[in-house]
């Protein structure tokens, strides 16, 4: 393996948990919830049937899953060992076929550069040591032409207190420690590194969690959780 871009203690978590991540119930409930959006997010601007799709970070498949269910073609990889089993396990069961493989971003990359018509890389980038060295292999992936789509949380005092305080301690959406706030990801950063890697950003949309009526929508304020569209040029 390459040097490795990794926080053993965040893969540690998600392994932890990865045996409930199908469970609508339990601690991947918002997970579960967005994924219709997101889903939708990427179809509309993709058109997910016959696309070939790697999903960094992919988990226990949900939006690898969501993906191949609509008709693309997906690798999903991750390095945590449980999230994967449990991800393989669940395509097996449901008769969906997806390619799942404990690989870092950076290494496929290597591999597969150029193979590509998408990169998703979902509620990640906020777990890893670098970043920017993660957008660069997405941008490695994906075709001239092709399309890239993040997700992540945004950093500022509401986003501490919505993304934080409130979904891991008042209303325990979340486990403690999920998310740590100098680890999240500004938009103006995340677009600053798509860039640099030789992306053009094209859209970022917002995704706001009303905690009364316990709806998720996509929206234009992307003060907390957010997605961001990017191609890299033909
Ligand atoms: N993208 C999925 C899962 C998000 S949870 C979804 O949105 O549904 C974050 C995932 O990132 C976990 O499965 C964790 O194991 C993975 N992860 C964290 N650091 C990683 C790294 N450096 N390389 C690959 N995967 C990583």
């Amino acid at each position: 393996m390459s040097q490795a871009n990794v926080d053993s203690a965040e893969i540690a978590k998600f392994n932890a948990l990865a045996e409930r991540w199908w469970d609508p119930n339990s601690e991947f409930r918002p997970l579960h919830e967005i994924n219709p959006l997101r889903l939708n997010y990427i179809d509309e601007r993709l058109s997910l049937p016959g696309k070939k799709v790697i999903d960094i970070g992919c988990g226990g498949g949900l939006l690898s899953e969501g993906m191949a269910r609509r008709g693309a073609e997906v690798t999903g990889i991750d390095l945590g060992e449980a999230p994967l089993a449990v991800a393989r396990l669940h395509a097996e069961q449901s008769g969906v076929e997806v390619e799942y493989r404990q690989i870092s971003a950076e290494d496929i990359a290597a591999e597969r550069a150029g193979q590509y018509d998408a990169v998703t890389c979902l509620e990640m980038l906020e777990h890893v040591p670098d970043p920017s060295s993660v957008i660069r292999a997405c941008f490695t992936l994906v075709k001239p032409g092709g399309q890239v789509f993040f997700s992540t949380i945004n950093r500022n005092p509401k986003a501490f207190l919505f993304a934080i305080v409130g979904a891991e301690y008042v209303l325990r959406l979340l486990p403690r420690g999920t998310h740590e706030y100098a680890k999240l990801i500004r938009p103006s950063e995340l677009a600053g590194w798509a860039r640099d890697a030789g992306l053009e950003v094209r859209d970022t949309t917002g995704m706001t969690y009303n905690p009364l009526t316990q709806v998720y929508k996509l929206n234009r304020d992307v003060s907390v959780n957010y997605l961001m569209h990017a191609v890299r040029h033909a």
